[in-house]
């Protein structure tokens, strides 16, 4: 059977009538920038957080920018980042000129390790930012007390974990200024670039509400040098389509994350998610490694079986940051991730025969 890695096509075309719907309403409004369909997508996902301000932006990688901007953070300054994470957490703190200081992750939940964040910190340091990474939140309350024993903010980057919680407490909630992506493969995707930054502070909020449309608040009045970053309006209708269905398909990426733990436990080499006590994941990825990674992944494709590598080259070792002088074996932790891990299909729509698919090819395999 084949089993695709994930089927875009077939979980927007679930929603087609309602999408056509918005796609109509949106064009019979004649309305396409910062209208109704921003508003009330903000306020859904604001409530969706429990959170006072949600600030639909252009993409994630712009909320992460915003949100730094936000707090002021810019040369000179330097950000705790995951040393594991998509490269856009890293990008977004080298935009501001400021310093991403890599921070290794737990080897087990692949989220930044709270007992090495305090040897990273600096005079200069003015953030942490925690990756919730591949949908399981970061161990929030331990990484909250060293920001707050050294009094740094926290600006989380959502992107991949939206629902998720620590301490039954959301993800996006814990930062001063959080930042999520709503690209269409996120658990909550549009139809093209989309993103949002999450806040209960009304003075950042309304620092990235002028930040993302040219540093205005008032038409042709520009306060501050901002940019071009907003959510269209086509964009925020289709998601708001979506939004209603997202706690419900997290719960299917669970389930189907169950199902994978079950038949796939003491399979070969391979190691497991594992999710850390009083965390839980939303499954934007189910990643597992093994020390053959590269050969199972080609067994696998003959078996026309999709994966995909989250991600094959750690940040500090792309090219794009050579000027920052680190090598090999610097963060040997993230590198044998990059060298171990494989990401299955993971989609709420998984059926039990596609997923026992996976498994039988995984373990023809071993
Ligand atoms: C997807 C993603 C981003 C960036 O989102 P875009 O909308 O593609 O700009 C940032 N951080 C992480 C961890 C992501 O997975």
């Amino acid at each position: 059977m084949k089993v695709d890695f994930l089927d875009i096509k077939r979980i927007n075309n679930e929603q087609r009538a309602a999408f056509t719907e918005a796609y109509n309403r949106v064009m019979d409004s004649g309305w396409f920038i910062l209208g109704n369909e921003v508003k009330q997508f903000e306020a859904a996902y604001a409530a969706f957080n429990g959170v006072s301000h949600a600030i639909g932006v252009a993409n994630g990688l712009d909320a992460l920018i915003l949100s730094l901007r936000a707090l002021g953070i810019g040369a000179g300054d330097e950000v705790i980042v995951p040393s594991n994470t998509y490269i856009a957490s890293w990008l977004a703190v080298s935009y501001t000129g400021a310093r991403p200081v890599p921070v290794e992750p737990d080897p087990f939940t692949y989220n930044i390790d709270p007992s090495r964040i305090e040897e990273k910190i600096s005079p200069a340091t003015r953030a942490i930012m925690p990756v919730h990474l591949y949908g399981q939140s970061a161990a929030m309350d331990r990484i909250q007390a060293v920001a707050q024993r050294h009094g740094l903010a926290i600006l989380e980057d959502n992107a991949q974990a939206q629902g998720a919680r620590c301490n039954n407490r959301l993800t996006a909630t814990w930062g001063i200024i959080n930042a999520t992506s709503f690209y269409p493969g996120k658990n909550l995707g549009a139809l093209g670039d989309a993103g949002a930054v999450t806040t209960d502070d009304a003075a950042l909020a309304e620092k990235v509400t002028a930040l993302r449309n040219y540093g205005s608040h008032q038409k042709y009045y520009n306060e501050i040098l901002g940019v071009n970053s907003r959510l269209d309006e086509m964009q925020a209708a289709f998601l708001s389509v979506k939004l209603p269905l997202l706690n419900a398909q997290n719960q299917r990426r669970q389930q189907v994350a169950d199902r994978y733990n079950a038949v796939l436990a003491g399979v070969g080499d391979l190691i497991l998610p594992v999710i850390a006590e009083g965390c839980t994941s939303v499954y934007h990825l189910y990643v597992v490694r093994t020390a053959q990674r590269d050969a199972l992944q080609e067994h696998l494709r003959q078996k026309g079986i999709g994966t995909m590598i989250h991600y094959p080259v750690p940040p500090h070792l792309q090219q794009a940051y050579a000027a920052l002088g680190y090598q090999k074996g610097d963060f040997p932790i993230a590198e044998q991730i990059a060298d171990t891990a494989i990401s299955l299909p993971m989609a709420h729509y998984l059926e039990e025969a596609q997923i026992a698919a996976v498994a039988e090819a995984i373990q023809s395999f071993f």
